[in-house]
Order: C-alpha cells, then sequence, then structure tokens
C-alpha cells in the first residue's frame, strides 16, 4: 500500500491506504479501513474490477455492478470475503485527488481518551481519530485539508483535544508519511509473538464511560507488556452502502482490535495471551458485535464465532458461494 501510495502521490492522486504501508492486497480484499474511510468509503469501495482464479481453478473477470439491481452475489462475496474464494490476480481501483493532511499525535490520560472519543464521535467525515492503549495511551487524529475553511474548521476541532504531554500538530502530504500509531515505550519486540481480533461496533456516547472501565480493567490484566488495545474511527462515507458488499458492518464508527503478544514458542503463555484475548471480546461484544475479518484464525477454536460475527445473516449464502466456487476448500475455511 505504501508503494501505491507513493506512485499515485507523482501523479497527484491517492488511495485511501490504511495505518501501515506495510501491508499488501489483503488489506484491499478485506475491507480496507483507512484513517480517510469516513470520507471516501473502504477499500473495497474503490473495486472497479477484479480478476482472479477461483478456488476450483476457474478464471474469473468482474466488473463493478452499476446499479444495485445488475449486482451479484459473486460481487458481493468477492468485495470482503474475496481470501476465502480464489486468488486475486488483478483489481482495477478507483483513486482520489491527493490532498494534504492535517495530523495530530498526542499522549493521552484516561480520561483524556474518554473525553476525545467523546469528541470524535461528532466530528465532521474528513477528520479521524486512531488510539493505542497499552503500557500508555497514544493517539493519532488525521484530517484531510479540502480548502483554507476547512483547515481552520479542522485545527479548530484539534485545538480542542485534551492531551497530557508530547502533542505535535503537522501536515503532511500523504497517508504514507505519517507517523505511526504505535506506543514508542512499546517497541515491536522481535521475540514475541502475537495474534490480532478486530472487532465492529457504533458510537459509544452514553456508554462511553462504561466501555472505558472495561478497557481499563483488561488493560490492567494483559499478560504481557506487548499487548494493547487500539482503535480507528469509521462512520460518515463508511456507511453508505451503494453496492451490497460484504463488509456487513456498515453502521460501524469504532473498529477496536485487540493485540495479544506471548514469549515465542511459549506455548503456556501463548495459551494465557489467547485466554485474556477471548476475554477481551467478550467484555467488549456489547459494544463491538461484529468483527473485521482483517486477520483470520482458521487454527483457533474462535474461527467459527467470528465467521459468524463478521458475517452474520450473510454467512450460510457465502457458505454456498464457496461450496460451488472452492469446494475442496483451496482457500481458508468459511465454517
Ligand atoms: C502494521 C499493520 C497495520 C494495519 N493497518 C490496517 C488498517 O489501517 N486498516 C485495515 O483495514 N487493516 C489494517 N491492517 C490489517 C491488514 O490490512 C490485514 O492484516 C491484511 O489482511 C494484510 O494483508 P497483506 O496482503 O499485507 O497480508 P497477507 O498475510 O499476505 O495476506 C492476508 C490474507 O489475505 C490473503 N491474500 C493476500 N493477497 C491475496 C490475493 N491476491 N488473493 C487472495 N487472497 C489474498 C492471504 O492469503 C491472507 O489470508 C494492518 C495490519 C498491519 C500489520
Amino acid at each position: 500500500m505504501g508503494e501505491l501510495s507513493s506512485f499515485l502521490k507523482k501523479k497527484k492522486r491517492s488511495f485511501p491506504i490504511g495505518l501501515s504501508g506495510k501491508t499488501g492486497m489483503g488489506y484491499i480484499l478485506t475491507g480496507g479501513i483507512s484513517p480517510l474511510s469516513r470520507s471516501r468509503g473502504l477499500a473495497i469501495d474503490q473495486m472497479m474490477e477484479i480478476k482472479g482464479f477461483w478456488g476450483n481453478g476457474r478464471e474469473f473477470h468482474l466488473l463493478r455492478p452499476t446499479t444495485k439491481n445488475d449486482s451479484t452475489f459473486e460481487w458481493k462475496a468477492l468485495c470482503g470475503a474475496a481470501i476465502f474464494l480464489g486468488v486475486i490476480t488483478k483489481v482495477r481501483l478507483k483513486t482520489q485527488p491527493l490532498r494534504q493532511l492535517l495530523s495530530w499525535t498526542a499522549n493521552l490520560s484516561f480520561s483524556q481518551l474518554s473525553e476525545c472519543i467523546n469528541q470524535a464521535e461528532s466530528w465532521p467525515e474528513s477528520l479521524s481519530f486512531q488510539w493505542i492503549y497499552g503500557e500508555d495511551i497514544f493517539a493519532h487524529a488525521i484530517g484531510e485539508i479540502k480548502n483554507t475553511d476547512n483547515e481552520s474548521g479542522l485545527l479548530n476541532l484539534l485545538e480542542r483535544l485534551p492531551f497530557s504531554r508530547n502533542r505535535k500538530i503537522n501536515k503532511f502530504n500523504d497517508l504514507n508519511s505519517l507517523p505511526n500509531l504505535s506506543l514508542g515505550n512499546n517497541k515491536s519486540n522481535n521475540s514475541n509473538h502475537s495474534e490480532v481480533l478486530g472487532l465492529l461496533g457504533p458510537a459509544w456516547q452514553e456508554n462511553n464511560t462504561k466501555v472505558l472501565k472495561v478497557l481499563k480493567d483488561l488493560i490492567n490484566k494483559r499478560p504481557n507488556k506487548s499487548c494493547y488495545i487500539a482503535s480507528q474511527q469509521l462512520g460518515g462515507l463508511t456507511q453508505i452502502n451503494n453496492l451490497d458488499t460484504s463488509f456487513i458492518h456498515r453502521d460501524a464508527v469504532w473498529k477496536p482490535w485487540i493485540n495479544g503478544a506471548w514469549e515465542a514458542y511459549d506455548q503456556s503463555k501463548k495459551t494465557i495471551t489467547l485466554e485474556w484475548m477471548k476475554e477481551c471480546w467478550n467484555d467488549l461484544e456489547f459494544i463491538c458485535p461484529g468483527v473485521h475479518l482483517a486477520q483470520i484464525h482458521p487454527h483457533l477454536d474462535w474461527h467459527e464465532k467470528e465467521l459468524s460475527s463478521a458475517f452474520k445473516d450473510w454467512l450460510p449464502k457465502l457458505q454456498e458461494i464457496k461450496s460451488i466456487y472452492d469446494p475442496s476448500n483451496v482457500m481458508p475455511p468459511l465454517n
């Protein structure tokens, strides 16, 4: 995605890549939630054409339907669930004008995180809020500058955000140049292994204090210092579903993800961390009923649950499509 972003920058165009330039095609195929998704939609919403081979070996080439009535189950399935069905060899994507970005980063206290989330829930679509909570709390707000008026409006909103230290407000030329959403004192530890589970849910609103308390309890009992919970903000255009896709949680406003880490090759610590992740999921499910299958876990006992939370009522039809196009389960399983 970083290479795509850099290539498009030269043409003064952009694509809503995610929080890291390091991800590949899987970012697009699994939905693709960008800090700009609130104003640009998901990565799958930019898909105009898709080519590849179903799991059964047959080639396919589909064009984006022009109306809802023209849409097919195959198109819907490939937009968000392609990784279960076939190998994608080519996509044609819609690009957008390149605009400068406003970036606000800061360390927050627990109560400041609560206040920031509250404020972000009433922001315009051109601004989004991301946070990571582990040893410390770090947040990153990203806004797209459309014109001078809009820039001062965004700046006003950013200046209202509370922070405890290290607040920086900067301008960047593209998504790939933005600072990482990471905890400075929690740099990726190569001697750790990890799993990630992405959840999806509505705005917290009056549940804000309750959710934050749940988060604090979970973070306090995390089994490894590299475990954390982070979140991206959706809403706005992300919720517009002009064509059916397999990303069914269009009403989601937050995508919290749980990062569970343990010392590599230590099976007992791995079990403890996976139990902690399940506890996080269970405790947050009241506010995050959905799952974003950016990471899949066919090797874990929660695979069936993550499939049903990701696709809900659409899952049986998706399984039927898989039984036609990938009957031998060449691709990852959908049950
Ligand atoms: C640092 C980091 C930041 C991230 N930020 C975001 C973010 O902001 N928003 C977001 O939505 N997600 C984000 N993710 C999640 C990421 O988008 C998913 O993990 C995604 O699946 C990664 O795809 P990949 O191609 O890089 O990885 P891979 O592990 O290579 O692929 C992931 C899955 O996609 C399948 N796949 C890949 N290419 C194809 C293909 N051509 N045809 C069929 N199947 C294929 C693979 O088989 C695998 O199952 C982030 C992940 C990381 C590590």
